[in-house]
């Protein structure tokens, strides 16, 4: 599964790559980017699914 971010819906709060500096890195601007484009290992799909959760602008999603 590929981790998506609507840079629209983003503020930069940063709690994706403070909480999962193995699936996003601060980037450019402090817009974060993806580290793992697909996503497979199932540790690495649950991170993604907290990360989902807690970003308090639901700027992160999943899909096939
Ligand atoms: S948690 Fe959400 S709003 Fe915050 S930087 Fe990550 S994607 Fe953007």
């Amino acid at each position: 599964m590929k981790v998506v971010i609507d840079r629209e819906k983003c503020f930069m709060s940063g709690e994706c790559y403070y909480n999962h500096p193995e699936l996003f890195k601060m980037g450019e601007e402090g817009y974060p980017e993806i580290l793992i484009e697909d996503v497979t290992d199932e540790e690495h799909l649950r991170h993604a699914r907290e990360a989902i959760e807690v970003c308090p602008a639901v700027a992160i999603s999943l899909t096939e």
